[in-house]
């Protein structure tokens, strides 16, 4: 099977291969060929070490079920990506996604969607609608992180918003956010980030180096780096609420006492509702044009994580396919 590797020696290191194991049907399960996937900041993590993971990475993807024994064969679909095991309290709190036991695609314990297929719980299955096409519902799981920023917790109508970070999951998070009563600023460093808010109707704040004022009520920390939660902490006013998006791999070297002067609240912010992205997508309501830098046959895939690591690169996709 073709597939991106990480394995250890000794440090995780990304490769291709064609020899990984073909998945096999377990009961519940089903096999999904993958038509296209997309390459996230947690899969640039990941290889960096972020969760300890081996195997095949990947979560971002669209594909086609291939299990003919499933009411799903031959079905276009995307898949969550926590496997939760259905008995622990946290499944019986209907919370999968902090599953005590769950296995995560491409993440933890489980093989990812970076391969010609992959094996995933049925239930995990969400059929694309026709209208969606794969370029589309490949940003389904991400878009559905976006709008878990509305979803964990409710925003508080009029409220002062700041997206810091105007790339992929930033983006997503201030379309997401503009369809809310809040007033939402998009923190920018390019001139290609402001143009794109700007077509996109979006208020747009160019950081220029000096210290931000603590004025907004909601900072959405989306830029992957730690140097984001400290600006997060400079932007945010008093009792105010950070919104943490991103994970880093590396451990903590910022100054977080202001999280305590300031009696700011930090909230983290994961996984998404997928039924809600899709009936966004379907609804044509998140112009994901300009979105995607560029797709790679999935044998240039360790040139396609060097392409999506570039600073401001939008989504980069993979596309298995190996003669
Ligand atoms: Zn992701
Ligand atoms: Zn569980």
């Amino acid at each position: 099977l073709e597939a991106l590797l990480i394995s250890s020696d000794p440090s995780p290191r990304l490769s291709y291969t064609t020899n990984h194991p073909e998945p096999c049907a377990v009961p519940g399960e089903v096999v999904v060929r993958v038509s296209l996937a997309g390459i996230c900041a947690t899969d640039l993590e990941i290889v960096r070490g972020y969760m300890g993971f081996l195997g095949v990475p990947g979560h971002e993807f669209v594909g086609v079920v291939e299990t003919e024994s499933s009411p799903l064969a031959g079905q276009r679909v995307v898949s969550e990506i926590n496997c939760p095991c259905g008995t622990c309290d946290m499944c019986g709190r209907g919370w999968g996604g902090h599953c005590r036991r769950r296995t995560v695609l491409g993440i933890a314990g489980r093989d990812g969607a970076f391969a010609a297929r992959l094996l995933i719980p049925e239930a995990n299955c969400h059929v694309v609608p026709d209208e969606v096409p794969d370029e589309q519902a490949v940003f389904t799981e991400l878009l559905a992180a976006a709008v878990q920023v509305i979803k964990l917790e409710p925003l508080e109508r009029g409220s002062r918003v700041a997206v810091l970070g105007a790339g992929r999951l930033g983006r997503l998070v201030a379309l997401v956010l503009a369809q809310t009563d809040c007033h939402v600023d998009v923190i920018v460093r390019s001139e290609r980030a402001e143009a794109w808010c700007a077509k996109h109707g979006l208020s747009a704040v160019v950081v220029d180096g000096r210290r931000a004022d603590p004025t907004y009520d909601v900072v959405v920390e989306c830029t992957g780096v730690m140097k984001g939660l400290e600006r997060a902490m400079q932007m945010c006013r008093p009792r105010g609420t950070i919104i943490l998006k991103s994970t880093y791999a590396d451990p903590p070297t910022i100054d977080l006492a202001p999280l305590v002067i300031n009696e700011l609240r930090v909230l983290g912010n994961r996984c998404g509702p997928f039924a809600d992205a899709l009936a966004l997508l379907k609804a044509g309501k998140i112009p994901l044009d300009e979105m995607v830098a560029a797709t790679f046959p999935l044998r240039d895939g360790v040139e396609a994580f060097k392409a999506a690591a570039a600073p401001g690169a939008m989504k980069v996709l993979l596309r298995p396919g190996a003669p």
